[in-house]
């Protein structure tokens, strides 16, 4: 074969895959121990991909976690949230035991089964998509997260909803027999009630909601969509090397999760129970129930009047409201949540080799400021950024290995940075004429000629640098970029 036959290779593939999911905000979650070599007496095949997905399938096959290992695993991750994740673990549990059995005896497949999908209801923010993306990961199964406002009914202007099932097979590189048992997240539910906004009918939204139905239920889905020119592409290639394909995947087992702020349905919640107020004590009103709680009161009958098909609504069986987080709970996020925002900001500076401690006064102005914001712990984020950008930026280039962030960081991070570089002067120095002797060794190396700075060059050079805030290296470059030209001639 020349090399205008050949076809792009596999690598190309992945890269051009890779950047389809990260521009669609989809990601594969792995579990932590499928980098372990399978056991169980299986051969290894020769695709590392296949081994690993071979490996989580024998994990589903021997599905044994209890629904308080499920919670107990959320709790190391997720702050508050404790009816969701109970309602959660118990519902997940369920479901891969069915799949268990399904796979322990195949004939089980064709009984009716009713499955636990999810509507997951609260504001933005709160832990609705991190509570699923860390059930998929201690399970291993693939997790694809979508926006409700991206399909449209037809497909042709939007997505089409199947595209979220042919996002999982890719997830699992092609692997139908690991993606069939995936879980897909379809945020902003909410947004395609039929009900608009004057109490007219959306006929759009009602038509996304019948594919969805068709979709949750059991449905034979194409694995190749008439838009996907990528998936059709490699389709073909998978051909060319010989592999046997398997034109469709069945959703019967596939996990199902909505979820959305739902904001007016409080309101219509609130309604029903004034006007039967059954299951409360008597002395006690609709009044007595707090906003926030109300949705965790929302029935089959508020959802359809919000503007849900009965039947849509029906295939939803297991619901729970997430709660708003306040500041103490920000606050928890920041202390005891595993691999949080703020460890994800140790880790950034730990990759320059440089440390902060953090008092106590100054996480909680953290946590307060991020209340404010009202975007539940995305204000953290928010916060985080505002206060490390500068010494994010900054430090790297200075010898400052360790710094403090106080209530005055938080309040003025440019101030307090400024007060920081300016008591570390003399080691930043240092840390410019540092950058002056990698600069020569670096020229050495690279044309043979050793450049020797005396002391006033380099103080020259450390003084341009500060001026014109650019780095040594930049400016030696652009200095002595004819150099090597010049002593070659000589
Ligand atoms: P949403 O409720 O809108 O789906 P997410 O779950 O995507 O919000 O939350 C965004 C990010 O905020 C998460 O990735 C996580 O880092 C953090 N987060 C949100 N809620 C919690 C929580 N209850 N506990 C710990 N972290 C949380």
């Amino acid at each position: 074969m020349n090399d205008k036959e050949k076809p792009p290779s596999e690598t190309d593939w992945q890269q051009n895959l890779k950047e389809l999911f990260q521009n669609a905000n989809i990601q594969f979650v792995q579990h932590p121990d499928m980098t372990t070599p399978s056991s169980g007496g299986t051969e290894p095949s020769s695709d590392p991909d296949e081994d690993e997905a071979e490996e989580v399938l024998q994990r589903l096959r021997s599905f044994n976690l209890k629904p308080r290992e499920v919670r107990d695993h959320l709790d190391r991750y997720v702050i508050q949230q404790h009816e969701a994740k109970k309602v959660l673990s118990v519902a997940i549990c369920d479901h891969y035991n069915h799949v268990r059995y399904c796979l322990e005896n195949p004939s089980l497949q064709e009984r009716a089964f009713s499955k636990q999908n999810i509507v997951l209801l609260g504001p933005t923010g709160v832990g609705k998509t991190y509570l699923m993306r860390c059930i998929a990961r201690l399970i291993g199964v693939p997790f694809v997260k979508a926006d409700a406002t991206k399909f449209s009914e037809t497909g042709y202007v939007g997505h089409d909803v199947e595209d979220m099932v042919r996002d999982l097979v890719r997830m699992t590189d092609g692997n139908i027999d690991l993606a069939q048992y995936g879980i897909i997240y379809i945020d902003e539910i909410d947004k395609i009630a039929s009900v608009g906004t004057e109490g007219t009918r959306d006929v759009s939204g009602r038509g996304v909601q019948v594919n969805l139905l068709k979709l949750m239920e059991d449905t034979e889905v194409n694995l190749q969509s008439q838009t996907d020119l990528i998936g059709q592409m490699q389709a073909m290639m998978e051909l060319q090397r010989g592999k046997k394909q398997q034109r469709t995947i069945n959703t019967r087992n596939m996990l199902f999760i909505v979820s959305g702020a739902f904001d007016k349905l409080s309101d219509l919640v609130k309604q029903r129970l004034a006007r039967h107020p059954i299951g409360f004590a008597e002395n006690e009103s609709v009044e007595d129930i707090a906003d926030q709680e109300l949705l965790s009161h929302a029935a089959a009958q508020d959802f359809i009047e919000y503007g849900f098909e009965p039947e849509f609504i029906g295939r939803l069986p297991v619901r729970v409201a997430c709660k708003p987080l306040g500041v103490g709970d920000l606050l928890d996020i920041l202390k005891c949540g595993e691999d949080n925002v703020l460890e994800q900001y140790r880790q950034a500076f730990r990759g320059y080799k440089i440390s902060f401690n953090i008092s106590d006064e100054a996480l909680r102005s953290i946590a307060e400021e991020a209340a404010e914001q009202h975007t539940g712990a995305r204000g953290l984020m928010t916060v985080l950024e505002r206060v490390f950008r500068d010494f994010k930026f900054e430090l790297p280039s200075t010898a400052i290995k360790l710094f403090k962030v106080e209530t005055d960081t938080v309040a003025a991070p440019e101030d307090a940075l400024k007060k920081l570089l300016r008591e570390n002067t003399a080691g930043r120095f240092e840390a410019l004429r540092e950058e002056v002797d990698a600069f020569a060794t670096r020229f050495k190396q690279e044309h043979g000629v050793g450049l020797l700075f005396d002391d006033d060059a380099i103080h020259a050079l450390i003084d341009i640098s500060l001026e014109t805030d650019r780095t040594i290296r930049a400016l030696c470059e652009e200095k002595f970029k004819d150099y090597q030209h010049g002593l070659k001639l000589i």
